[in-house]
Order: C-alpha cells, then structure tokens, then sequence
C-alpha cells in the first residue's frame, strides 16, 4: 500500500471516481464535495505540492492545468466560471500532500475565500 493517500488512488489501492485519465494524470471526483462540481486533478508522479511541482517541471504542471480546464468544459461549469484552486501548505489548509488541483464550480463562489 502506497503511503500517500493520492499514490494509492493512482495505484488502484483505494477506489476514486475517475473523470479524466492520460499517461500523466488523474482527474477524479472529491470525496467531501464543496461544490456541485468538485474535482481534484493530480499528476501520477509524487509531489508535495504545487511549488516543488513547478520548481520541477513545468510541462507537467501544465498538463495539470490543461486538464482541470478540460475537466471543467466537460462539467458545463467553463462558461457560467470556476475556480482552481491549490491549497499550498498547512496554513491554507493542504490535508493531502500530493499535490492536486480543486476544480470547483456549479455554484457561485465567494471571495474573499475562508
Ligand atoms: P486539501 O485540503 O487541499 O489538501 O484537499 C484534499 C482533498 O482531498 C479534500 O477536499 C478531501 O475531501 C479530498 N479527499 C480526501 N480523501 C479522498 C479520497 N479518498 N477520494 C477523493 N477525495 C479525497
Ligand atoms: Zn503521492
């Protein structure tokens, strides 16, 4: 068993609702939804979070972006607006230290954010 939680969804250790899936990425439904559309998109490959992600490599981080717009046509939430969001560090409340992007939409979302 995988140690970190989103390396096992990617191992097929504990089940996940996929919506999107390519060589590199994962795309799959959150458990505890915050929106009428909530979902996380990873890369396969382990990284903390989104800044070592970047630090390391761009491409991959792009594809990452690439698909949560992807994620968020196929949901109907691209044209009324969504939001992604990468919760970086304890201080903005990142739980799971994969790092993955929240697509969130369906529902008007407030700012300033908690
Ligand atoms: P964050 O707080 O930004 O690290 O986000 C972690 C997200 O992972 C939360 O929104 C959780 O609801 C979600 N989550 C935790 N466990 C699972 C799981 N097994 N499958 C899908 N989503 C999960
Ligand atoms: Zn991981």
């Amino acid at each position: 068993m995988a140690e970190c939680l989103f390396c096992a969804i990617v191992a097929g250790e504990i089940p996940a609702t996929t919506v999107l899936e390519t060589d590199r990425i994962l795309a799959f439904r959150d458990i505890n939804p915050q929106a009428p559309t909530h979902i996380l998109v990873i890369p396969k490959v382990h990284y903390p979070d989104v800044a070592t992600l970047a630090a390391a490599d761009t491409s991959l981080l792009g594809e990452v972006i690439d698909a949560a717009e992807q994620v968020a046509a196929a949901e109907g939430v691209a044209g009324p607006g969504y939001r992604i969001v990468f919760n970086t560090g304890v201080q903005a409340g990142q739980t799971v230290p994969h790092v993955h992007g929240h697509v969130l939409g369906g529902r008007a979302l407030t700012w300033p954010p908690g």
